[in-house]
């Protein structure tokens, strides 16, 4: 049951099915995904190959398949550096592949040896384990859950480490051994540890694709698509956890609610492109402006939030005016022959504000309420100007 031969093929099979799943997340083009695929075929084909000594040349059984196996492996780590968006290619990995097969073969023809093979090939995927490790445990996007991350980085470490005991032993001591497929407790318990390579790694390789997947979903439905801004539903769900802070720490929260004036004057004007070019301007000049801790928004429309924790209405307010100061004096987007009208939209846009300030433990609604109430008189007294609420 547990003989070398039944480990490999129950090895095959994982990882079949291991390609089969990676290749169903071909559609959603995740970067490295074609790399792992290839790296998985490479191991299958290259564990058939181990599967054949005896049988077949040596040039096949032994080169052709460490060699594979060890390209495979080289192979995850390419992926992951793509998946990581780390566009350097491991060269040492490409040369450490080279020096394996020179190796092999010399330990295969010219001085046959078995412990050397054994010791080299182990030696380097015990290296490229590790490069793996370390490259998705430092890789991990910010803000993202560290789960899969931790998976993939403490496996490829654990089989890292498996590899450096297997050249260890078979380097310094003298496991009796001259054929891989040889029924010896230690080469059973090392390949019984080895068996769990690829399918751990696959697993850990579809979790960070699905978390990819997961971060895509979250973009879309919490970052406007025009301006890269929090949408209203994230501003919304950011805006009420500086509320719940603040609740807890006493300090004062301040919602300025900005609307562009005369928007629709530009669309009309311009073209609705302009219109959004405008928007987009917008929103980076105003982010560009505000500090860390601020939650910025697109509430619709042409229509923004800002909220600022650790702020008052009046504070709020001079934020407010030095932004409308700031836009007056910047020039405004290029708009020439956009939307196919040659008119050139150099006039600048301008835009009012409502500020208020949270009082007491009333809910955001309210907050909003009085910051709209407060624009609305903005618009009502000529537009073009900062209003705190009464
Ligand atoms: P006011 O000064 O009173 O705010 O007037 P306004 O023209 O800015 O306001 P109004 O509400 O009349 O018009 C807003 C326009 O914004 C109408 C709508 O077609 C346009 N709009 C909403 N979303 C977008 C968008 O994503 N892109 C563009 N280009 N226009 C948009
Ligand atoms: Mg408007
Ligand atoms: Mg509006």
């Amino acid at each position: 049951m547990f003989s070398p031969v039944s480990i490999l093929v129950v090895t095959v099979l994982s990882g079949l099915m291991a390609t089969a799943v990676l290749g169903s997340l071909l559609p959603a083009a995740i970067p490295g995904l074609g790399c792992w695929i290839a790296a998985n075929t490479l191991a299958v084909v290259s564990l058939l190959l181990f599967a054949t000594q005896g049988h077949v040349s040596p040039l096949v059984s032994i080169v052709g398949a460490n060699e594979l196996l060890a390209v495979s492996v080289m192979l995850v780590l390419e992926g992951c550096n793509r998946f990581l968006g780390r566009a350097r290619r491991p060269l040492e990995a490409y040369a450490g592949a080279a020096v394996v097969l020179v190796s092999i073969v010399y330990w295969t023809f010219y001085e046959p040896d078995f412990d050397a093979r054994v010791t080299v090939v182990s030696a380097f995927h015990a290296y490229l384990y590790a490069s793996i490790a370390w490259a998705v445990l430092r890789g991990r996007p910010a803000g993202r859950p560290s789960y899969s991350y931790n998976f993939v980085s403490v496996a490829a470490l654990l089989f890292s480490l498996g590899h450096a005991a297997r050249g260890l032993v078979y380097g310094l001591g003298n496991p009796q051994q001259t054929d891989l497929l040889q029924v010896t407790p230690l080469n059973t318990a090392f390949m019984g540890i080895g068996i769990l390579a690829l399918p751990c790694m696959s697993t850990g390789i579809v979790m960070l694709a699905h978390d990819r997947l997961a971060q895509r979903l979250e973009r879309l439905a919490n970052v406007d698509d025009l301006t890269g801004v929090w949408a209203r539903r994230a501003f919304l769900t950011k805006a009420q956890a500086v509320l719940d802070a603040a609740a807890r720490n006493g300090m004062p929260v301040a919602l300025a609610i900005i609307d562009i004036d005369r928007f629709k004057l530009i669309n009309d004007s311009y073209g609705h492109a302009a219109g959004d070019s405008v928007l987009t301007h917008f929103a980076a000049f105003v982010q560009r402006q505000l500090r860390a801790g601020d939650v910025f928004g697109r509430l619709g429309g042409e229509e923004f939030g800002v909220l600022c924790p650790d702020t008052d209405a009046a504070q709020a307010a001079i934020l407010l005016e030095r932004l409308r100061a700031e836009l007056a004096s910047t020039p405004p987007p290029a708009q020439a022959g956009v939307a196919g009208r040659t008119a050139d939209h150099t006039a600048g846009y301008t835009f009012s504000s409502g500020v208020d300030q949270l009082r007491n433990d009333e809910p955001l609604a309210a907050l909003m309420a009085r910051a709209d109430a407060a624009l609305y008189a903005a618009k009502a007294m000529g537009r073009d100007r900062v209003v705190v609420a009464a």
